[in-house]
């Protein structure tokens, strides 16, 4: 590998240097909060985009495309004069000489340098150490994941088009979703939606209402965060989209062709089903080792990194861990929690630079959650309110459009939420991976 040391320009001499890893919503708000202060700022990221994780579902489902959910980060910063965006994966961190080693494109290798590092790197899908849970089922956490399963999604419809056999068109008709969170309820709904409302008279051989969409989830209620009431009424609103709610029920196998189930009783039962989701489980990213190994920081049953008050780690205060991949006071992995967490870091950087008192411990300010379960149904929760239906969807409405990235995104996914929700249709349906038997 070419080795080469990172220079960040001139205008970066003498500054205090920043360096932050991840462009999610931790990163690229910490970044945001150092716009106008003297520090040289160095964005990390394995990918070239900020991604909205919360909508990557509808992308999946042909709603919205890729731009809108995930705007080029260097477009994003490019009036920050004071930070530098580069594409890479970092593979090792050197504590003591402050260091990271960053893969880059080309297989090029080079040395990035720091004085204070923010780490936030988020989470991956964890299939609880079973190969064939990773290797038959399809993901959520990526735009490659997103785009992946809409082909799978549409391409399903387009095979059982001209599949002559009832049975094998059933199974190309069948959707499981492994995993009853917002994730899965959300794609659930929205499959619910394509099969009874958005795809009606488009096929010849079949009815899409003969879709079969289950959700299965090992608790004994969907949306277990939410309070009981709000987990009533999103499988009402799923069931009258035909989506069946399987709760008390664990998967204890999937392959090529389908899903077993195993209820309380522990009977057990296989489902053919082509398009396997799965919306379950999480782990923090590979690099929470490499910052564990590096600092000795201690990591949490799910791979987070424990982190002190200020969300810095204990022994190194010039490293700090935020967002999804920081373990504190059992906080939860929401992009409010990353957002704030990240600023919080930056804030307290720049006040030790500068010799000020730092702001102290992070404090989190509950914006509360949601989850849209069909075209205008959703349940939110706030501080103890709980609004569900129509007020819901409102409510999800005007939170996601205020926190989606730029103001050309608002007003595109703006229209593509009119032509889904007023008019039934889907635009993003385009699919390159044409189905196939596994
Ligand atoms: C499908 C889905 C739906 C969600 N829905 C909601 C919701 O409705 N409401 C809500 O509040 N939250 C939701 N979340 C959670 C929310 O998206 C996360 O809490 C938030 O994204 C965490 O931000 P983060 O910055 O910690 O990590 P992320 O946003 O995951 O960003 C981590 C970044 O680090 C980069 N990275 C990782 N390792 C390396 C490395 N070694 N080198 C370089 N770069 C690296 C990754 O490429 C990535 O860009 C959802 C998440 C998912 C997956």
């Amino acid at each position: 590998m070419a080795r080469t040391h990172a220079n960040n320009g001139d205008p970066a001499a003498g500054r205090h240097r920043v360096v932050i890893v991840g462009s999610g919503f931790g990163g690229l708000f910490a970044t945001k909060a150092l716009r106008r202060e003297p520090v040289a700022v160095t964005l990390i990221d394995a990918t070239n985009h900020h991604l909205f994780q919360p909508l990557l579902y509808q992308v999946a489902t042909g709603i919205l495309s890729t731009g809108e959910i995930a705007p080029v980060t260097r477009e994003i910063l490019r009036r920050q004069r004071n930070v530098s965006v580069q594409l890479g994966e970092v593979t090792a961190i050197d504590a003591d000489a402050r260091t990271l080693t960053v893969a880059g494109p080309q297989a090029t290798e080079r040395t990035v340098p720091y004085d204070s590092l923010i780490v936030a790197g988020g989470m991956t899908a964890s299939y609880f150490g079973n190969a064939s849970f990773e290797r038959f089922s399809q993901g959520m956490k990526t735009i490659g994941d997103a785009l992946a399963l809409r082909a799978q999604i549409f391409g399903a419809f387009e095979a059982a088009e001209v599949e002559s056999d009832p049975g094998r068109r059933a199974a190309w008709l069948t959707f499981a979703i492994v995993g009853g969170g917002p994730t899965g309820v959300e794609l659930a709904g929205q499959i619910g939606e394509l099969a009874h409302r958005a795809l009606a008279r488009e096929y010849r051989a079949f009815d899409p209402e003969e879709a079969k969409i289950l959700l299965f989830d090992v608790g004994e209620r969907i949306l277990p965060t939410f309070a009981p009431r709000l987990s009533r009424k999103a499988t009402t609103a799923l069931e009258r989209l035909g989506v069946e709610v399987h709760t008390d029920v664990k998967v204890t196998d999937i392959d090529a062709e389908s899903i077993t189930v195993a209820d309380a009783s522990g009977s057990e039962r296989r489902i053919a089903a082509k398009t396997r989701i799965w919306a379950a489980g999480v782990r923090a990213a590979p690099l929470a080792a490499l910052v564990a190994a590096a600092t000795g920081a201690q990591q949490d049953r799910s791979g987070r990194i424990a982190v002190a008050a200020d969300c810095s780690i204990p022994g190194r205060p010039e490293v700090f861990v935020v967002g999804d991949m920081m373990d504190l006071a059992g906080l939860p992995g929401l992009a409010e929690v990353a957002m704030q967490s990240g600023r919080h870091a930056a804030r307290t950087i720049v006040a030790r630079a500068r010799g000020d008192r730092a702001p102290g411990p992070f404090r989190y300010r509950d914006l509360g959650t949601m989850a849209a379960v069909s075209r205008t149904s959703a349940v939110a929760s706030f501080r103890g309110l709980h609004l569900s239906g129509r007020i819901g969807w409102l409510a999800w409405l005007v939170v996601h459009l205020t926190f989606l990235t730029g103001f050309k995104n608002r007003f595109t996914t703006l229209i593509h939420w009119g032509i889904t929700f007023i008019g039934n249709a889907r635009e993003e349906r385009a699919i390159i991976d044409l189905p196939q038997e596994d």
